[in-house]
């Protein structure tokens, strides 16, 4: 295989451009200077980046870089879902060092299009230079929605119900075995795959903004305790989560039998968890039980909406949590 040196910038766009679907006339995707892209009728365009930075994200050494192109695109496609909006296109730039090895850069590309391909997301332009440090990516993703149904952090009420998808701590735990040497291929590789494979909740998310039922969303990526911050910034209120009621799954509960707090510490904290936060009338319950349902994606009430203008998060003799981090921020 040729080097990334003899491939070149060009080369490299070529190749790219080769593997990935890219848009029909009267649409443009790779090779001119601007993507040309038409959303559908009566849609608002819902757009996202995310920088991914090698040493600060991800670690190459951590599992194969097919699974870096997958999550490179899934926490774009996340953002995309907690607008309860469609993912049409992305961008994709990178910044990859001399003599990065290309079979990196190749299995990086197979586990991006794998993403796109499932998500129906087509690749429709990006940039492509050296870098001086380590390898960086930056995906920026286009989604659309009718604007009446697209679910903002801001619209959530006193009183509704918190609900999460999924289980939550499962990656930040993962993230806590990388870091001590555990790799893919053992018992705990549905907690590593949490880490590096992420699940974006593009359907359900879509689903729950068409069905009218959510005040307000947002996806899980720096902690539920952090998210739910978020909520509240945008929405004036505050919110009060039960512990006992968050949903765990029996790895992590397994896993960390010894230490009574910690799951309860990754699962408010933790981050990454890439599963849907929203906040919804009481009165939306049942309806919103029978959609869990429906897409076969645990849907858990964790607690509720206040006025408190702060999320507190409740032991089960009714004390206040103190987690030791509350979410993790860059600087
Ligand atoms: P310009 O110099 O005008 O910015 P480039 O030479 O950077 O153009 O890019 C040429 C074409 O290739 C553009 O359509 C751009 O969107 C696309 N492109 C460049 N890098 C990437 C990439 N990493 N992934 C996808 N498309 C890319
Ligand atoms: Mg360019």
């Amino acid at each position: 295989m040729k080097g990334l040196a003899e491939l070149g910038e060009f080369g490299l766009i070529d190749r790219i451009r080769a593997r990935f679907p890219q848009p029909a006339a009267p649409e443009l995707g790779i090779g001119d200077d601007a993507a040309l892209l038409s959303p559908s009728a009566g849609c608002q365009v819902i757009v996202s980046t995310d920088l991914l930075a090698e040493g600060v994200h991800f670690d190459l050494g951590f599992g194969p870089a097919r699974l870096l192109g997958r999550k490179s695109l899934a926490v774009n496609l996340s953002d995309i879902a907690s607008m309860g909006a469609i993912p049409r296109w992305f961008f994709l730039s990178l910044a990859i060092p001399a003599g990065f090895p290309l079979a990196t850069i190749e299995g990086f590309l197979d586990g991006l299009a794998e993403q796109a391909a499932e998500h129906n997301c087509i690749l429709a332009g990006g940039d492509t230079c050296g870098s001086k440090g380590g390898l960086t990516i930056s995906v920026t993703i286009m989604g659309e929605q009718r604007s009446e149904l697209i679910l903002k952090r801001g619209g959530a009420q006193l009183d509704d119900e918190v609900w999460v998808s999924g289980t939550l701590g499962d990656s930040a735990l993962g993230l806590k075995l990388l870091l001590e040497g555990v790799r893919l291929g053992g018992a705990d590789d549905s907690l590593l795959l949490r880490q590096l494979d992420p699940t974006p909740r593009c359907a359900l998310g879509v689903k729950l903004a068409e069905a009218g039922l959510v005040n307000a969303m947002i996806d899980i990526s720096d902690g539920l305790l952090a998210d739910l911050g978020h909520i509240g910034e945008q929405s004036g209120t505050g919110a009060e989560i039960l512990l006992e009621q968050l949903p765990l799954s029996a790895a992590l509960q397994s896993c960390c039998s010894s230490l009574p707090e910690f799951p309860w510490q990754l699962a408010v904290s933790g981050g990454e968890d890439y599963e849907l936060c929203f906040t919804a009338p009481v009165c939306n319950h049942a309806a919103i039980q029978k959609i869990s349902k429906t897409a076969g994606i645990p849907l858990t009430v964790v607690g509720k909406v206040t006025d408190s203008g702060q999320v507190k998060a409740i032991l089960p003799d009714g004390t206040i949590f103190k987690p030791s981090a509350s979410g993790y921020t860059h600087f």
